[in-house]
């Protein structure tokens, strides 16, 4: 059996393709991937996200597109992909346990925000542990918080946290950033940001409260240790696209799918959305419009295809 289309991937990209698709009765086949449901799953509160003004938990609202896109016959399957065949069509796609064909294929396979790996971290993440300060920022009026990161990220959201918090912590485990000078000039001049550098965080308390109340900090220059009270700590050191599959197959930039004329890649019938391709915005919203974007092109494939 040759699907029309297959979307790679269940987050905010992945079911709002498939809500489209399946409105357009393409029977799509979602195949959910290592995350299900993707980074909003890993959110509590989601504020930004237009039409719930009393705020909705992540989980769930990536609960709700995955239901609107079953409603109209979207079928999703909790495997991961191992393999694409792009050299001709229909595609191939092979997962652990099965192999499909597709005559189109979206990808929206995400990007993994690195973290430090610390176990704490995992365990509070959502919980005053967040890799996007856009996302939980406001969360933390009035409190005290850390990022840690040395790039445009670390410093950028330093900067923006300080429209909330009280005092910003940036940790670096270097003296040089690899920020640009005129973001690191500014933040400088912020009296609410301070300069922790040569430091890493090598622990988070309190998973016992399941609230962020402190950090272990480590000096890289001479291993001495102290423990700082706060309340928030944003992972800032950069994400992974989730691309390993496409790899000379797609046009990549650093890892990242380049996309011509709105949702197109470089192979004809292959079409991406989300942080697979957008290192700018990240936003669940985004995401989804850009989604959206993409059933609606590889729809118009189809149908010039006949
Ligand atoms: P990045 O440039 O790769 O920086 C990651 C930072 O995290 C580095 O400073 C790195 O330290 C640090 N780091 C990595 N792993 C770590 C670990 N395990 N523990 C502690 N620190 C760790 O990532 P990014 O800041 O997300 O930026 C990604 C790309 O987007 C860049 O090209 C950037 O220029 C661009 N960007 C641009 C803007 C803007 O122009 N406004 C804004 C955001 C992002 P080291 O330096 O020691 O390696």
């Amino acid at each position: 059996m040759v699907r029309d289309v297959v979307i790679l991937g269940s987050g905010c990209a992945g079911s709002t393709a498939a809500i489209y698709a399946a409105r357009a009765n393409l029977s799509p086949l979602v195949l959910e991937g290592r995350e299900p449901g993707g980074q909003l799953t890993l959110t509590t509160e989601v504020e930004n996200f237009p039409g719930f003004p009393e705020s909705i938990q992540g989980p769930e609202l990536v609960d709700l597109m995955r239901k609107q896109a079953e409603r109209f016959g979207a079928v999703y399957k909790a495997e991961t992909v191992t393999s694409v065949g792009l050299s001709r069509r229909p595609f191939t796609i092979r997962t652990e346990v099965s192999e499909y064909l597709a005559r189109t294929l979206i990808s929206a396979t995400g990007a993994s925000a690195r973290t430090l790996g610390l176990e704490s971290e995992r365990k509070l993440m959502g919980r005053g542990v967040s890799t996007c300060a856009t996302c939980d920022g406001a969360f933390f009026r009035n409190r005290e918080v850390a990022v840690v990161g040395g790039g445009d990220t670390a410093v950028e959201e330093a900067t923006f946290l300080t429209r909330f918090a009280s005092k910003v912590l940036l940790v670096h485990r270097r003296d040089q950033f690899r920020a640009s000078k005129i973001l690191i000039d500014r933040a400088r001049k912020n009296p609410k940001i301070e300069f922790v550098l040569d430091t890493v965080v090598t622990d988070i308390l309190d998973v016992r409260q399941t609230e962020v109340t402190a950090v272990r900090l480590k000096s890289t220059k001479d291993g001495s240790e102290t423990i700082r009270k706060l309340d928030g700590v944003f992972v800032a050191i950069g994400h992974d696209p989730n691309t390993k599959v496409f790899q000379g197959q797609i046009e990549l930039d650093n890892g990242y799918i380049v996309l011509r004329d709105g949702a197109r890649t470089s192979v004809e019938g292959v079409f991406a959305a989300g942080d697979v391709h957008d290192t700018v915005y990240r936003q669940a919203v985004t995401a989804a419009g850009a989604g959206c974007r993409a059933a609606i092109e590889a729809e118009r494939f189809l149908e010039a295809e006949g």
